[in-house]
């Protein structure tokens, strides 16, 4: 239930956010996926705070929701093993913010 009331936070205070996707394009890139699996604290998950990053137990992966980016950087700050490939968006693509 509190995940659930977090989601809908997230979800409507991300509801102002506009987003260009670039589908041809990742803008954050894993490096090494081994170096995911042998990393414990995984803090790219708790800080980001659009919930792009998901631990997939079952395949033991990382996945990566790029199209919901804000672009802040705090992932690649955060990651202990400097693993995340990260650049902005191609011109044209990536958040854009939209006031009220
Ligand atoms: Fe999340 Fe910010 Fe990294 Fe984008 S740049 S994935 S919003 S932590």
């Amino acid at each position: 239930m509190i995940a659930e009331d977090a989601n809908q936070g997230l979800a409507d205070k991300l509801y102002l956010v506009k987003y260009e996707i670039d589908e041809e394009n990742c803008h954050l890139i894993i490096k090494d996926e081994e170096t995911c699996r042998r990393c414990e604290e995984k803090p790219c998950i708790d800080r980001c705070p659009a919930e792009v990053y998901r631990w997939v137990e079952d395949e033991e992966i990382l996945e990566v929701a790029y199209e919901n980016c804000l672009e802040c950087g705090a992932c690649q700050i955060v990651c202990p093993y400097d693993n995340i490939d990260w650049s902005y968006p191609r011109g044209g693509f990536g958040v854009a913010y939209k006031y009220g």
